[in-house]
């Protein structure tokens, strides 16, 4: 069954396209689901202000942050949090971030270790092109 569209309108007046419940309107036209909508945003906005506010505390180190610096960086914040010196939603922004770091370090070697791997077996492919199937 195809999902309707919201009968709502957006703030400059365009027609929202969100998928609708079955009483036709999306949750943020929803006025019975207005607060819980307005409590989602702000919450939302919370943790993107915590995330400025860990890259914030650590541009303010005057260090680029090193990969290798993450746990000890870590085991500090976990420290912070504990003695109150760190709000925790602050050690989770680090926390996300130092993940997110981790995870793209890694993207970035099986990327590299793939490339290496397909020049032997195809010394004549462009490694910018990415062949699918
Ligand atoms: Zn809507």
């Amino acid at each position: 069954m195809p999902r309707n569209r919201c009968t709502g309108t957006k703030r400059d007046g365009t027609p929202c396209r969100s998928f609708a419940a079955a009483d036709g309107l999306c949750q943020a036209h929803n006025p019975a689901r207005a607060e819980a909508h307005r409590e989602a945003t702000r919450k939302g906005g919370e943790s993107r202000s915590a995330a400025r506010r860990a890259a914030r505390l650590w541009a303010a180190t005057g260090n680029a942050v090193n990969q290798d610096d993450l746990p000890a960086m870590l085991r500090a914040a976990i420290l912070d949090v504990r003695v109150g010196r760190l709000e925790p939603s602050v050690a989770s922004a680090i926390a996300t971030l130092a993940k997110t770091s981790v995870q793209l370090s890694q993207d970035i070697e099986l990327e590299q270790r793939l490339t290496a791997l397909e020049a032997i077996v195809d010394p004549q492919r462009d490694p910018k092109i990415r062949r699918i199937g």
